[in-house]
């Protein structure tokens, strides 16, 4: 029954913020609200808002504005935007062209040309919600998972959750991280993406180019929110091991793992070994 509840939440925040959905909240948003002010539900107002919170603490590497580009990619379809649309649409990608007004609730952008996307940060809430959804149940010892975006709730039987990051060009695992309590975040270039021309189109956007980010293969961030261990896997993948380490670095309850394109693994200092006694 409680799994049932768990399932039934994710539903309701997929209706109200998928872009694949015609009728969510969301799509209404992006069709409306170049025109005029729209108003928003509470949940998605303040989803928002963090997204372009975030936005500000990467200086724009995490963008829900994206989606500007984004929208032109069917990864299934293996169909990808050309130059020309890429250099028409990029423009758009500017966070600080979504406007929220607080007092009326609403959410409306600067220009006609933008659009919104959370895919970056939405599976991250999906998770938290799962989680208070087993407290509220009175649970105490779980694992709620969204692909790439998981949240431990307690330990398991006395002992860490052991949770695995993938190997990003393997099948198995490239390490196993100890975990009680926390929320962690892997973004990959191996989930959703196709070759061409021995070239790997896939969909993480870096914001200034309009173009897949490159650089490293994935990016896990470790912390207590999954809705920022979410935004932020994304925004290391897109700023790269040494920006994005310094970014994490500086955030003092959150930690990070990257994998860059040689197969090297990087540590945020908390995670880090100790250096030897001498
Ligand atoms: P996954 O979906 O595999 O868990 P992520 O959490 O990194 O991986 O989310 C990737 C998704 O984030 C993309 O599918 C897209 O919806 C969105 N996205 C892509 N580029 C950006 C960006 N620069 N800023 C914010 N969101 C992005
Ligand atoms: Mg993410």
């Amino acid at each position: 029954r409680v799994l049932d509840e768990v399932f039934a939440e994710a539903d309701r925040i997929d209706r109200l913020m998928s872009t694949y959905k015609d009728e969510s909240e969301i799509s209404k948003i992006n069709r409306d609200a170049a025109s005029a002010p729209v108003a928003a539900g509470a949940e998605l107002f303040s989803l928002v808002q963090r997204a372009l919170d975030v936005s500000v603490l990467t200086r724009g590497a995490f963008d829900i504005t994206f989606d500007s580009v984004g929208q032109h990619y069917d990864f299934r379809a293996r169909q990808r935007p050309d130059a020309a649309t890429v250099e028409a649409a990029r423009p758009f990608i500017n966070y600080e062209l979504v406007e929220l007004d607080d007092s009326s609730s609403t959410i409306r952008f600067a220009e006609d040309g933008v659009r919104i996307n959370l895919g970056g940060i939405a599976k991250g809430y999906v998770v938290e919600r799962g989680v208070e959804v087993l407290r509220q149940n009175g649970i105490r010892q779980g694992v709620v998972t969204a692909g790439g975006d998981s949240r431990l709730l307690g330990d398991r039987r006395g002992r860490p959750w052991l949770i695995a990051i993938r190997d990003p060009r393997g099948e198995g695992a490239a390490m196993h991280l100890p975990l009680i309590d926390e929320a962690i975040s892997t973004s990959g270039d191996y989930e959703r993406y196709f070759e061409e021309d021995g070239v790997r189109y896939h969909h993480i956007i870096e914001p200034g180019s309009g173009e897949p980010a490159g650089g490293v293969h994935s990016a896990t961030v470790i912390g207590p929110d999954a809705v920022i261990t979410d935004a932020l896997s994304t925004s290391v993948f897109v700023m790269g091991v040494d920006a994005g380490l310094r970014l994490i670095g500086n955030l003092p309850d959150y930690e990070s793992v990257v994998i860059d394109a040689d197969g090297r693994i990087f540590y945020s200092d908390g995670l880090a070994p100790p250096a030897p006694e001498k």
